[in-house]
């Protein structure tokens, strides 16, 4: 090991006992069983963590059942506090947080520190938001009162990606928890130790059993998901996991689900637009350097109207090539690797298909090599020109940093394209005509639409897909109000008694 690798590992990793958050203790799996989690920058082992099972499962569901109802009783303000302080805790852990995403998922720590930032602005901004957001009065018959009003489900379990382990882990359940709900939360096999940090953390400062962290795959998954009395789960994650969801928590009970799933973005940049912008929004949009494109929301497919193409793929390409591709944890690093060897290997697999089926490759293609680690999951920034979306890169979500671009002609045709896909997640649209903008927005299939911006979540505002790419929205009152259920009260007036 490189001693720039060695640093951060054993300064945060080797030697810590990683353990689960249940009912306020640190605990093991109830049957001993660990897995192992890797370095994405060198391929070797970190450490192990738990992995949970079904009686983990069954044991966070009571300590969480039984701990609700005084979370629930605190209200927002008693909430906000716990959430002011977990924030400070937050600060405290800041470094080591970001550089335990840095070793385990391969994000870069500089980035990584980004997400801490964005976890604790959440912590800041979800009381507030909700604070005065309540029911309605109806009114549905004259003299009467009609109103609506909410409670929490009671227990969510919370099932996340790989892409933002410690971002997800703290703002994905925040709408859930101020709503007055009790958490269990079980980060991605790939990403386990920032959120189990978390958990140490939140042991200090949340009632025993309102925040809940279970580690481990599929199995400890399903078992959430199909535990007869946690009636709300929200899920980030693949088009797959997410169907499978679907069909497995209704062999249990009537459960509400959320999903956040997958993206296969357009961006269509006219020719009036702002080119030195619009540039930069390709690439930021891509996200190489906050997770070497593995983001549900990357502009993956790029349309560029022919009379700018040329110029277009040429800066975009110039751009890739001066990325710095480095161990996650280096100072010198513009994208860092991967999350897995199985990963990699898609991501590969989807390049060697873009060649064979006669996409033009300007520059990448290639796993990345010279100063990184050889047995790292590093993977040149790519772009594909000249790419028939119907090809395999062009249709399938390939979650890493290759962008595939193709030139336009018409509105119509680039809009049909745009929407030819089962995904609809997020879509971008790059001209200085508003008129144009706002209507090819409104005709985009998709939940989230920028005009001359990308990558950028506006909070406050809902946030998810359409088609396949999800049901639900999140970061917004929305997402609050689809944790609680609601009950509507009829009270029917006399006429009142006069003296
Ligand atoms: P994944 O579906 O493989 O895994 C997601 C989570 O589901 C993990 O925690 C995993 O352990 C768990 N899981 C797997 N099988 C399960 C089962 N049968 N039952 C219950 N849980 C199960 O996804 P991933 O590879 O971690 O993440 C990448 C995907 O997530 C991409 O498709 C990406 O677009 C999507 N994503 C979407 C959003 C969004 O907000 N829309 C955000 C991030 C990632």
């Amino acid at each position: 090991m490189s001693t720039q690798t060695a640093d951060p590992i054993a300064r945060y990793v080797t030697g810590h006992d990683f353990r689960m958050l249940i009912g306020g203790d640190l605990v093991a799996a109830a049957d001993g069983a660990t897995t192992e989690t890797i370095d994405p920058s060198t391929g070797q082992v970190l450490t192990s963590v738990p992995c949970a099972g079904s009686d983990d499962v069954q044991r966070a569901f009571e300590a969480a059942d039984r701990a609700q109802p005084g979370w629930e009783a605190l209200g927002v303000d008693g909430r906000a506090e716990v959430f002011a302080r977990y924030s400070e805790a937050i600060a405290g852990a800041k470094e080591r947080l970001a550089m335990l995403d840095a070793v385990d998922g391969g994000m870069p720590y500089r980035a990584m520190l980004v997400d801490v930032e964005i976890s604790r602005a959440n912590l800041r901004d979800w009381p507030g938001l909700v604070r005065w957001h309540g029911g309605r009065t109806i009114p549905a018959s004259p003299g009467n009162l009609h109103y609506t009003t909410s409670r929490p489900y009671g227990v969510v379990g919370k099932i996340l990606a790989y892409n933002h382990p410690l971002m997800f882990a703290v703002t994905r359940i925040l709408g859930a928890l101020i709503a007055g709900n009790a958490v269990i939360i079980k980060p991605a096999p790939q990403v386990p130790l920032s959120a189990l940090v978390l958990g140490e953390l939140a042991r200090e400062i949340f009632p025993p059993g309102v925040f809940n962290v279970l580690t481990g795959g599929a199995e400890v998954g399903d078992a959430i998901v199909t535990h007869p009395g946690i009636r709300r789960i929200g899920f980030t994650g693949s088009v797959a996991t997410g169907l499978k969801i679907q069909q497995r928590a209704a062999t249990t009970a009537v459960k509400h689900l959320s999903l956040e799933l997958g993206g296969k973005n357009p961006m269509i940049v006219f020719p009036d637009a702002d080119l030195d912008r619009a540039i930069d929004g390709a690439v930021n949009g891509m996200n190489f350097g906050v997770c070497a494109g593995q983001s549900c929301g990357s502009n993956s497919r790029t349309y560029v109207h022919r009379d700018i193409y040329d110029d277009f793929v040429g800066r975009v390409a110039e751009r890739l090539e001066a990325m710095r591709v480095a161990p996650a944890y280096g100072d010198d690093v513009d994208m860092g690797p991967v999350v897995s060897s199985a990963h990699l290997e898609h991501v590969m697999g989807l390049v060697e298909s873009g060649r064979e089926q006669g996409a033009r490759l300007v520059t990448g293609g290639g796993r990345a090599n010279g100063s990184t680690p050889p047995d790292g999951y590093y993977v040149e920034p790519t772009l594909f020109a000249d790419v028939d979306m119907g090809m395999d890169i062009g249709s399938k979500e390939i979650f890493g940093p290759v962008m595939s671009m193709a030139a336009w002609n018409e509105i119509d045709e680039v809009v049909a394209a745009a929407n030819d896909t089962d995904l609809g997640l997020t879509a971008a649209v790059w001209t200085n005509d508003l008129h144009c903008a706002h209507r090819v927005a409104d005709r985009l299939e998709a939940g989230y639409v920028w005009i001359n911006d990308s990558a950028r979540h506006y909070w406050g505002t809902p946030f998810g897909g359409v088609k396949n790419s999800g049901l639900g929205r999140e970061e917004s009152t929305e997402e609050y109000d689809s944790y609680m259920v609601q009950k509507t009260v009829h009270t029917v007036m006399r006429e009142p008694r006069l003296s």
